[in-house]
C-alpha cells in the first residue's frame, strides 16, 4: 500500500540520534533549546517552545493565550480532532464556521456573525498546508479583541503574502506538529511559536509542572529553591527527539520543494480530468502540500464510497481528511446536532486526498495516476 504520508529518515537523522544516545543527557539538556532557536529563525518568530505532541502544544498555546472555562473559540470542521478537543479539555466550547469550498479553509466571511460576548479567540487551521487568508481573519480578531492562533499542523514552511507561518505576524501563537505524517518529525512532537513574552513565559512554565526556577514569588529559601506557580504538566520533548528533530529541519526545505513537485505531476496530469477538482493556490499563498486533496464532481460524487474503496484495493491509500468534527458522537452529546455548515458538509461528501510525501518515487507517481485512470473508467459514467 502506498501510504498517504510518511516520515523520510536517513543517515544523517540516526547519527544524530545515536549522538545524543552516547551522551549525558537524552532530556532536559542543550538539544531542545537548540531545536527552539532554529525552529523561530526558521518561521520568523521571536520565541519557540516545543511539546511531546501537536496535541499538548495545542493545549498549551490555547492555554497561555488565556482560553478558559466558559469562553467561546471560533474554528473550522474540517480539522483533525486534537484542535477542539484541547479546547473541550480547558472548558471552553469550539464553535463551528463554515469553509470555503475550493479551500476547505475556515470562510473568513463566516466568522463574524458567530461572534459573541464569549468569544476569546478565532483558531483557523491552514488545511493540507494552504494558509487561510490571515490578513482578513486578523482584522476582523482586532476589531472584537480577539485572539488569534494558528493551528498550523498541516503548514510547516507554507507562506502567506510571503511571510512563513510560523512568523506569527497576524497571530498570537502558531501550533505545528512533529508526528512522521507532517513535514518534519521527531516521532511524537510539536512547537508553539510567539512573539509575545507573556505567552512564551506560560508555555514554559505549562510544559514543566508550572515551575519557576528565576522568578520567585516567595523570598528564596536557599540554592534548591523553586517555585510552582500555575498549573503544568510534564510536556517536554526529549534531546533525543530534538536532535531528529534539528537534523530533519536541514531537509525542510528539501522536503516541500519534493511535495510541490509531486502536486504539479498531479496538477500537470490531472488538470483536464472530468471528474474532480484538483487543489489550487491562491494569490496569497505558499502551498506546503501536507495533503493533496481532491473533490469529486457532481457527476460521480455518490461514488465516493466505491471510488475510495477500488483505490485502496489497488494500493493506493488514499484517506478522508477529515468526517466534519461536530459530526462524531461525544460532539453530538455535547449539543453539536445543528451544526449549520453547509460547505463543510459538502467538501466532507467530495473529498479524498491522494498520497503525498518525499519519499514518493516516480514509479509510484505513476502507479497511483494508472489507477485513478481505472477506477473512473471502471464507474463507466
Ligand atoms: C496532526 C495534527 C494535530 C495534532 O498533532 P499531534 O502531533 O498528532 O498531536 C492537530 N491539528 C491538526 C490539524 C493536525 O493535523
Amino acid at each position: 500500500m502506498i501510504s498517504y504520508g510518511r516520515q523520510w529518515i536517513d543517515e544523517e537523522d540516526i547519527k544524530a540520534v545515536v549522538e545524543v544516545l552516547k551522551s549525558d543527557f537524552i532530556t532536559q539538556g542543550p538539544k531542545v533549546k537548540e531545536f527552539e532557536e532554529k525552529l523561530a529563525k526558521y518561521c520568523g518568530a521571536k520565541y519557540c517552545v516545543v511539546f511531546n505532541s501537536g496535541t499538548s502544544a495545542l493545549l498549551g498555546a490555547y492555554f497561555a493565550c488565556g482560553i478558559s472555562e466558559g469562553d467561546e473559540v471560533i474554528t473550522t470542521p474540517i480539522t483533525f480532532v486534537a484542535t477542539t478537543n484541547m479546547l473541550l479539555v480547558l472548558g471552553a466550547r469550539p464553535v463551528f464556521a463554515d469553509v470555503e469550498e475550493d479551500t476547505g479553509n475556515i470562510d473568513p466571511n463566516s466568522i463574524e456573525d458567530l461572534i459573541t460576548e464569549k468569544t476569546k479567540a478565532i483558531v483557523p487551521v491552514h488545511y493540507g498546508g494552504h494558509p487561510v487568508d490571515l490578513e482578513v481573519i486578523r482584522s476582523i480578531a482586532n476589531r472584537y479583541e480577539l485572539k488569534v492562533i494558528e493551528d498550523a499542523c498541516h503548514a510547516l514552511g507554507a507562506k502567506y503574502k510571503g511571510s512563513k507561518i510560523g512568523s506569527c505576524k497576524y497571530s498570537d501563537a502558531t501550533v505545528f506538529s512533529f508526528h512522521p505524517v507532517k513535514h518534519i518529525t521527531t516521532g511524537e512532537g510539536g512547537a508553539v511559536l510567539t512573539n509575545d513574552e507573556e505567552i512564551y513565559k506560560k508555555l514554559l512554565l505549562f510544559r514543566n509542572h508550572g515551575i519557576n526556577r528565576d522568578k520567585f514569588v516567595n523570598k528564596s529559601e536557599g540554592p534548591w529553591y523553586y517555585e510552582v506557580q500555575m498549573v503544568g504538566f510534564n510536556f517536554r520533548l526529549t534531546d533525543i527527539q530534538a536532535s531528529l528533530g534539528i537534523s530533519q529541519l536541514r531537509k525542510l526545505d528539501r522536503f516541500i520543494n519534493k511535495r510541490r513537485y509531486i502536486a504539479s505531476f498531479y496538477a500537470e496530469n490531472l488538470k483536464s480530468n472530468p471528474f474532480f477538482y484538483i487543489p489550487e493556490e491562491k494569490n496569497y499563498a505558499f502551498h506546503s502540500y501536507h495533503l493533496y486533496p481532491i473533490r469529486l464532481k457532481d457527476s460521480v460524487v455518490r461514488w465516493k464510497r466505491e471510488i475510495v474503496k477500488s483505490l485502496l484495493n489497488k494500493g493506493v491509500g488514499v484517506q478522508v481528511h477529515y468526517i466534519p468534527v461536530y459530526r462524531h458522537p461525544f460532539y453530538r452529546e455535547l449539543g453539536y446536532n445543528n451544526v449549520n455548515c453547509p460547505k463543510a458538509e459538502d467538501f466532507y461528501k467530495r473529498v479524498f486526498t491522494l498520497p503525498i510525501h518525499p519519499s514518493l518515487k516516480e514509479e509510484e507517481l505513476n502507479f497511483i495516476l494508472e489507477a485513478l485512470h481505472r477506477v473512473f473508467e471502471e464507474l463507466e459514467v
